[in-house]
């Protein structure tokens, strides 16, 4: 199993920047990605992963993680990455998630001390532009599950003092907010409970983006319903593209962008439908076709014990999707909001 997972990894090395066009750097240059979500973190808290160094070749230890790192993210035109904050989706009533959650913070806070003018805590879109600036990456931070608030609205506001940006409803299993796309407590007819509700207006009075990757459909609709301010999937494919329970349908897409809000592709081959970069593409073409440009974004889910689609095993192979992408006849003004500046947008709202 393991030694299959190896060599999988082995064949999906990111090609050098150097394969990719003047034109994709050029408007990597001009507009530094942002990234919806990655688990780095996870992998700092757990091994002492180091966002400063170049994991090149990779742990053996990180075959579903290891991807992110400063430098590899400054070779692949990626300017900002929001880092998803994880803790065990299990079932209600377990102590000690929001712990979890703000060590994660912490080994963020303990990578920033050590080389603060490389690596920046962003908490708004005038951060992460300030960062492009000075030539530092942006840092920002979401949670990965509601249960991570261990049944305490009150601690929204506490984590959005940390700089919080966002907060997934949902991960794998059912909390106090309602149930997953799949996993365990998965009721497919039931929507937000009322304290899913009440959660979604204390992200919002708290500058909280609501983010609903892996809710399901029903809880999906319904907090795009009373959503004041743009939601995001910052991790998602589209059933458009490839049919797969992980996958959100047109129905969610428009939901979403009706409210102002973004979808961040995955970059796992397994949700996508097939392998390489024109699966990506198909993905984020496909939103462009149902709601247009100002939606679809970047949500690779790096380091989130995902095998990545070959061409995107890190960082550096963003340029060569933009190739791809230009390629597909996607216009560098498309290319430049899908990148950058739909992300921003939302993080402004
Ligand atoms: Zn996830």
């Amino acid at each position: 199993m393991l030694s299959e997972h190896l060599k999988a990894h082995a064949v999906t090395h990111a090609p050098t920047p150097q394969t990719a066009s003047d034109q994709a750097r050029a408007l990597h240059a001009a507009h530094p990605a942002i990234d919806l979500h990655a688990d780095t973190l996870m992998w700092t808290r757990w091994l002492g992963y180091d966002l400063h160094s170049s994991h090149e070749p990779p742990l053996w230890r990180s075959v579903f993680g290891g991807h992110v790192d400063l430098p590899r993210m400054r070779q692949g035109g990626l300017g900002a990455q929001f880092f998803s904050l994880v803790s065990l989706p299990v079932a209600k009533g377990i102590r000690g998630l929001a712990r979890v959650v703000h060590e994660q913070i912490d080994a963020l806070g303990d990578a920033i001390d050590r080389q603060p003018s490389a690596l920046r805590l962003a908490r708004t879109a005038a951060d992460v532009d300030a960062c492009a600036r000075d030539g530092a990456i942006a840092a920002l931070l979401g949670i990965e599950g509601a249960h991570a608030l261990e049944g305490d609205l009150d601690q929204v506001d506490v984590f959005a003092r940390r700089g919080v940006r966002y907060l997934g409803l949902l991960h794998f299993s059912a909390n106090e907010a309602g149930h997953p796309a799949y996993g365990h407590g998965r009721r497919d007819s039931q929507g937000l409970t009322p304290w899913g509700f009440d959660l979604v207006r204390r992200c919002e009075a708290a500058g909280v983006i609501v983010d609903l990757s892996h809710i399901n459909r029903a809880g999906f609709l319904d907090a795009c319903a009373v959503a004041t301010r743009p939601p995001i999937v910052s991790h998602t494919g589209v059933v458009g593209a490839f049919e797969h329970w992980r996958n959100i349908d047109d129905a969610q897409l428009r939901a979403v962008a009706d409210k102002g809000g973004v979808v961040g592709v995955i970059f796992d081959r397994r949700y996508l439908g097939g392998d390489g970069l024109e699966p990506v593409v198909k993905h984020l073409r496909h939103i462009l076709d149902v709601v247009g440009e100002d939606t679809p974004a970047l949500g690779s889910d790096w380091d989130g014990m995902i095998i990545p689609t070959s061409g995107l095993a890190d960082p550096r192979g963003l340029p060569s999707l933009t190739d791809a992408l230009l390629q597909a006849g996607v216009s560098e003004r498309t290319i430049a909001k899908l990148l950058r500046e739909n992300a921003l947008r939302v993080l402004a709202s």
